[in-house]
């Protein structure tokens, strides 16, 4: 069987990836096992309504078989996961779990579900891209014939069922490290030098340590159970990652399965059907040029062959701004972002410019051909004249040359500082599992 989760915390406190610590506890009192790694599956970053990264987990339950794998510690006891399951659809008591639901928060609205089987695909590609709506999930969870909680609104019924959905085509991982209970809202520390030796000692962790805003990645920003968390495409390079992190003392880790930096928020869209609250990606050609808005955000807008649409660089995407500024007419360029309604406008991402315009600027007026002196020009498009003898040219006669462009087609991307879960990293996008 398949347990979701979703919507359990609050931004000052808690954490929904902490929950498979009890939901582990629970299944063991039942007798059963972990089939698989646990999963962390991010959706819809543009929902108005997440938390902060907009992510929900999911695990498979059953009897095990087959190989065993270490997964993590819980309060210093080793977690291991099934290989594969038989078949179980019991009653899981969730009282326990939801005492650590933050309720009192008026936009934490949980939801859990247990479902015999696999919930289907859809829901999950839908969850990530698109807003769902809560009774579309109820008619597939009927359909199935899965249980479900609803606290309040019980809006994490729609996170819970897409993590349950989701199918690991594309896949990385990331080993979370968590404080003991009493401690979640003490100070904590997390040595920034031991990061960035293990950021340089690990071949396959991303996404760590920010070199150019010197800002270390792997730590949240607000005090919740989550101590530091490692991303990567190997789990056993995650957890000699761990061991290299000087950190305030914890006895519990757990190694999610996730949907982290694999693009699959993106679609490919044609200008005029660029929607609000989706990510896209989008060919077209620089059409305004960037200006830079009160609070350092670049704007500048592309068109195609349907329409233009505004793009925004965003403050906090720091030094990514100084590429997206020297974009000019004419170039052609692969933006993609997350679509913001008010203002309308693509938060940017990640760029790829394909061909860099050639821009002819004049240098120079033309010497005058009869007397060879510099002629003087006689007003916007209107040519040149000799002020000695006479003599008129066209706009064309004067010397010309190509501006000088320091940007290069290729790939850019916003520092890790800014980097959205869901988005591929540069580092990855060359990658293939096979050759790992
Ligand atoms: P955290 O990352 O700290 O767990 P969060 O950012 O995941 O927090 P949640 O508290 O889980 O935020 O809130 C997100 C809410 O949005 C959940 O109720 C989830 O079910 C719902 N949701 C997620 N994706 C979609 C979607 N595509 N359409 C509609 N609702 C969604």
């Amino acid at each position: 069987m398949y347990i979701g989760i979703d919507d359990t915390d609050s931004r000052s406190g808690m954490c929904t990836t902490y929950l498979v610590f009890p939901l582990i506890e629970e299944i063991r009192n039942h007798g059963l096992d972990l089939i698989g790694y646990p999963r962390l599956v991010r959706l819809n970053p543009n929902i108005p309504w997440k938390t902060r990264g907009n992510g929900a987990i999911s695990i498979r339950v059953g009897k095990g078989r087959g190989k065993k794998i270490k997964v993590g510690e819980m309060q210093g006891e080793e977690i291991f996961a099934y290989e594969r399951g038989t078949h179980v659809f019991e009653e899981i008591d969730i009282t326990r779990i939801s005492s650590y639901f933050a309720l009192k928060d008026e936009n934490t609205n949980p939801g859990i579900i247990l479902s015999p089987v696999k919930l289907p695909e859809k829901l999950y590609w839908r969850g990530v891209r698109e807003i769902v709506p809560i009774e579309f999930v109820e008619q597939i969870l009927r359909r199935y014939g899965a249980r479900w909680y609803r606290f309040k609104l019980g809006r994490g019924i729609i996170g819970a069922s897409a993590a349950i959905a989701w199918k690991r085509r594309n896949y990385t991982f990331e080993l979370l490290t968590y404080l003991p209970r009493g401690m979640w809202s003490d100070d904590r520390f997390v040595d920034s030098k031991s990061v960035v030796e293990m950021d340089k000692n690990t071949r396959w962790t991303f996404d760590n340590y920010d070199y150019e805003n010197r800002y270390v990645a792997i730590k949240p920003n607000s005090k919740t159970p989550v101590l530091f968390g490692i991303r990567g495409l190997i789990p056993g390079e995650l957890m000699r990652a761990r061991e290299m992190i000087k950190s305030t003392p914890y006895n519990s880790w757990i190694i999610y399965l996730t949907n982290q930096a694999t693009d699959d928020h993106i679609v490919r869209r044609k200008i005029k059907d660029v929607k609000p609250y989706e990510s896209v990606k989008i060919l077209g050609t620089v059409s305004k040029e960037p200006k830079t808005i009160e609070g350092g955000h670049v704007i500048f807008a592309i068109s195609d062959f349907t329409g233009e649409v505004e793009c925004t660089a965003y403050e906090p995407t720091k030094g990514f701004r100084d590429i997206v500024r020297q974009l000019k007419l004419g170039d052609e360029v692969e933006v993609y972002g997350g679509v913001r309604e008010e203002p309308f406008t693509v938060n940017v991402e990640k760029m790829r410019i394909l061909k860099v315009a050639e821009i002819r600027v004049k240098l120079e007026n033309p010497r005058c051909p009869v007397c060879g002196r510099k002629m003087e020009s006689m007003g916007r498009g209107k040519g040149y004249r000799c002020r000695k003898c006479g003599t008129r040219l066209g706009e064309d006669a004067a010397i010309y040359g190509f501006l000088k462009r320091d940007i290069k087609e290729g790939w850019y991307e916003v520092p890790v500082i800014a980097r959205r879960h869901l988005a591929k990293p540069l580092k990855l996008m060359t990658v293939r599992r096979e050759n790992l």
